[in-house]
């Protein structure tokens, strides 16, 4: 029987609510596929620095380094309730980019699906949603800003100044850029590199890269476009999008945004992958405002499971099983209320609800 370690990071607000619904799929494809998951929880984020003195703690980071794939629910808290906890020590600064950087997760694939069938979940017009929109966004997650030099200080003015580094070699983009050039053969065959070569240096080399990284994928055809137009056509045209590549900050942005075309954050599953081990997540926050209530949308989270299966454990048809039963709940008029708007019929369910529906639809499967 084969046998998996996995490392189950609850995080923080709803992290542990819908942590427990992406545990019921995880065991239901473990029984019969005859499959062991082990499932090993760790403190992450705001809760470990309260109990822990760390928001991730040694014992997390060792559970980390032995799983053979990492389920991380989202972490931080309120802007508020942030202040209680010093800068250094706030979740994605303690935690999540040291996650990051520990397994060198370059590679984030976000994909950004809804059917025709479902285009009453999103605020855009059905004309602008046409056939569905369908298309996935390949972010690079340990370079750029995010990762640069900084400094705060006392300027000779005297005032108080911060500087933060935007830095790129050429092999970190060119490993993002094989990845990306890569989802798109395997899809489309267009690739949408997104950038800002007109004002950001960075985005010069990075397209320079694009372009030599392009000269071994001659059937790829790449668009340019700057980000602030993309963020444009997201809303007024997302169907020319197949696959999208970006630096780390335009795609935590960006995504966002695809979220919001689609109606909800709750929809929005990731995969962070490094050279030798991955990390699954969804791509949304805390959600402190709804945390506790038992009515926020595990999709994102059943999904990033669905990502694990397909991507760390080679189970390509059970990950393609759960998405269809995720489908197939929202099909039959369910959804948690972050998907149901005024004039809008939907059977409204709680969070635990939608998961055993979701792990029903699959036990027929
Ligand atoms: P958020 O994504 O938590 O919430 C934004 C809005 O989307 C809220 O109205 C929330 O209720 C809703 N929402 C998000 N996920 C939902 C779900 N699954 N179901 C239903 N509704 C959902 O963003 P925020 O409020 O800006 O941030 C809250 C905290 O999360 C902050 O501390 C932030 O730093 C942190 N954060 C963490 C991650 C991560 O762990 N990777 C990512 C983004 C934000």
């Amino acid at each position: 029987m084969a046998s998996y370690k996995i490392a189950l990071l609850d995080g923080d607000g709803i992290g542990p609510e819908i942590m427990r619904e992406a545990i019921k799929i995880l065991e239901l494809i473990a029984t019969r596929n005859d499959i062991e998951f082990e499932l090993d929880h760790g403190a992450f984020g705001a809760n470990a620095y309260f109990e822990h003195g760390h928001p991730f703690p040694d014992a997390t980071k060792q559970l980390c380094d032995e799983a053979d794939a990492i389920l991380k629910g989202p972490i931080g808290l309120s802007h508020e309730e942030s202040k209680k906890i010093p800068v250094d020590m706030q979740p994605e600064r303690g935690a999540l980019l040291p996650l990051r950087a520990r397994y060198n997760t370059f590679a984030n694939f976000r994909p950004v699906f809804l059917p025709k069938g479902l285009a009453h979940f999103s605020p855009l017009k059905p004309e602008i949603i046409g056939d569905g929109i369908d298309f996935i966004i390949i972010r690079e997650l340990v370079g750029g800003l995010y990762f640069g030099k900084k400094e705060t200080g006392i300027n000779e003015h005297g005032k108080r100044y911060v500087s933060e580094s935007l830095e790129y070699d050429e092999d970190q983009i060119a490993r993002i850029a094989k990845v990306a050039f890569d989802t798109a053969q395997k899809r489309k065959r267009v690739l949408h590199n997104i950038h800002k070569s007109n004002v950001l240096k960075s985005s010069v080399l990075w397209n320079e890269v694009i372009g030599e990284v392009s000269q071994d994928y001659p059937e790829v055809e790449v668009k340019h476009i700057l980000v602030d137009a993309a963020a444009t056509y997201l809303c007024l045209n997302p169907g020319q999008f197949d696959v999208m590549v970006m630096e780390n900050m335009f795609g935590d942005i960006l995504s966002d945004q695809a979220g919001g075309i689609l109606g909800s954050l709750g929809l929005m599953p990731s995969a962070c992958v490094g050279p030798d081990k991955a990390y699954y997540e969804p791509a949304h926050g805390s959600a402190p405002d709804i945390a506790g209530q038992n009515i926020a949308n595990p999709y994102a989270m059943i999904g990033s499971v669905a990502m694990m299966l397909e991507m760390s454990f080679n189970l390509e048809a059970e990950a393609k099983n759960v998405w269809h039963a995720m489908q197939s709940v929202f099909t039959q008029g369910y959804s948690t209320p972050d998907l149901s708007s005024p004039g809008v019929a939907v059977n409204m369910i709680s969070t635990d609800s939608f998961g055993d529906l979701v792990a029903a639809e699959l036990a027929k499967l």
